[in-house]
């Protein structure tokens, strides 16, 4: 049980909002822009994210999508990563 647990928590979250749904790979830097790093992130941030920049991604969404902006802003409450680093960024703008 504890084992499921640590693998649904920390590999198969969206890295963005947590969400446990519909988890796939995310290039963080867009694969056509030269991206190789991937993340998991749910299939709804990463359709809204597609190619975006994280911080131009992340501004978007808190323009434009409360909802997922909620999410996202407290999936990452109190996290320390350069994911979450970008959204207290974001948030404080
Ligand atoms: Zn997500």
């Amino acid at each position: 049980m504890f084992l499921f647990k640590y693998l649904k928590t920390t590999l198969m979250t969206c890295k963005y909002c947590g969400s446990l749904w519909h988890t796939e790979k995310e290039h963080v830097r867009a694969r056509n822009k030269g991206g190789r790093k991937t993340i998991k992130a749910c299939r709804a941030c990463n359709r809204s994210k597609g190619s975006k920049a994280v911080m131009g991604w992340l501004r978007w969404v808190k323009r434009n999508n409360p909802y997922r902006w909620r999410k996202i802003r407290d999936y990452n409450k109190g996290r320390k990563n350069s994911i979450a680093e970008k959204v207290h960024r974001v948030r404080d703008e």
